[in-house]
C-alpha cells in the first residue's frame, strides 16, 4: 500500500476501458471533451466522433454559417496600428511594394501614392525620409502611371513574376547591409511567405527592425513577423487623396542608387526614355528568355531526381 492517501485507484488498463460505453459527442462542453468545433460550438470526446462531425450535413451548414464571420473578426485584430516609438519616429523608411499584388487601382493618380503612404506614416506619427521602390513587370504598365510614380521618387524596378520574390528579397538584403537598424522595413505583397518573410523574421529578432506591412486582401493566416502596423492596400491609398503630391519630398530619398532599374538584367538606368527603352529591346528580351530556360532547366532537373529516387525506392 503506497504511503501517499487517494481518493481514487485504477488499473492502468482498465482506466483506458473506462470510457467505452459513453456516447460520443456532447454538447454540454464537459471539461473531458478533446476536440471542439468552433462554428458549431460542439465539445466531441473522441476522435472518431469528430470526424463524423466534420462530414456531417450540420456541420457544414454552420460552418457556411458562423466562420466567415468569425474569420474576420480575429483577422481584424492583426492590423493593429502602433504610434511611432521615439527611436523609429525619425528613422528612415524603405517600402518594398509587388506591384502586381498591390496594383494602381483604375482611375487613381500614381502621383497620390507616395503621399498617401506618407500620410498614414505620419498619422502615427513617422516623419523619417520615405524611399519607395515600386517591383513588377513594368512592361505592363502604362506609361503615365510609371511616369506619375517616377515623378514623385517612386522608384521603379523591373522584374518578372517567375523571379520578383527572389530579387525583392536579394535587395533587401543589400539595403539592410547599408542601413543599421533603427529604420522601418515596409513589405507591400500578398506573397509575403513566399521567400520574404522568412528571412525577414531573423533580421527583425536579430536587429530590431521595425516592421510594415500592405496587402490588398487580408491574409487567411497571421505573418510570422511582428509588425508595428498593417494596411489593406486600398485603404492605404486613401489617406491623403485630397492633398497635392508633395514633389520636393523626391530630394530627400535615402538612397541615391538608381531610380529605373531591371532586376532581371541587373542593371540601372538614368532616365525613364532610357528605362523604358531598355524594356522593348533584345537585350532584355533575351536576358528574360534565358532565366525563363534556366528556372525550366531547374524544375526538370528536379523532377527526374525525383524519379530517380523513386526507382531507388527511396520513401519521402
Ligand atoms: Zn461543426
Ligand atoms: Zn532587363
Amino acid at each position: 500500500m503506497s504511503i501517499l492517501v487517494t481518493s481514487a485507484k485504477w488499473l492502468w488498463e482498465s482506466l483506458l476501458d473506462n470510457n467505452k460505453d459513453e456516447t460520443t459527442t456532447t454538447t454540454t462542453g464537459e471539461l473531458s471533451a478533446m476536440f471542439y468545433c468552433k462554428p458549431c460550438e460542439l465539445h466531441v470526446r473522441r476522435l472518431e466522433g469528430f470526424r463524423k462531425h466534420l462530414w456531417s450535413l450540420k456541420h457544414a451548414v454552420q460552418e457556411v454559417r458562423n466562420s466567415c464571420t468569425q474569420l474576420d473578426l480575429v483577422t481584424r485584430k492583426w492590423a493593429k496600428n502602433y504610434a511611432a516609438k521615439p527611436e523609429h519616429a525619425t528613422a528612415k523608411i524603405a517600402v518594398w511594394w509587388d506591384m502586381d499584388d498591390c496594383p494602381i487601382p483604375e482611375g487613381y493618380d500614381a502621383r497620390q501614392v507616395r503621399p498617401s503612404i506618407e500620410a498614414a506614416f505620419e498619422k502615427l506619427g513617422y516623419s523619417g525620409p520615405v524611399s519607395i521602390t515600386a517591383y513588377g513587370d513594368h512592361k505592363r504598365t502604362p506609361t503615365r502611371l510609371l511616369r506619375g510614380l517616377s515623378s514623385t521618387g517612386v522608384a521603379l524596378a523591373q522584374t518578372i513574376r517567375q523571379v520578383i520574390y527572389k530579387r525583392m528579397n536579394a535587395y533587401l538584403m543589400e539595403w539592410r547591409d547599408d542601413n543599421p537598424p533603427p529604420a522601418t522595413i515596409m513589405l507591400i505583397s500578398d506573397h509575403m511567405d513566399d521567400g520574404i518573410s522568412r528571412s525577414l523574421v531573423y533580421e527583425q529578432q536579430l536587429k530590431k527592425y521595425n516592421i510594415f506591412l500592405a496587402y490588398s486582401y487580408r491574409p487567411y493566416k497571421m505573418s510570422a513577423l511582428v509588425t508595428s502596423a498593417e494596411w489593406l492596400w486600398e485603404s492605404l491609398l486613401e489617406v491623403s487623396e485630397t492633398t497635392t503630391p508633395v514633389l520636393d519630398k523626391c530630394s530627400e530619398r535615402s538612397e541615391s542608387t538608381g531610380m529605373f532599374s531591371c532586376k532581371v538584367c541587373f542593371d540601372g538606368y538614368k532616365s525613364f526614355d532610357d528605362f523604358r527603352k531598355h524594356l522593348s529591346s533584345d537585350d532584355h528580351a533575351s536576358f528574360v528568355a534565358s532565366v525563363l530556360s534556366l528556372i525550366r532547366l531547374n524544375q526538370q532537373n528536379r523532377g527526374y531526381s525525383i524519379l530517380r529516387d523513386l526507382r531507388k525506392g527511396r520513401t519521402f
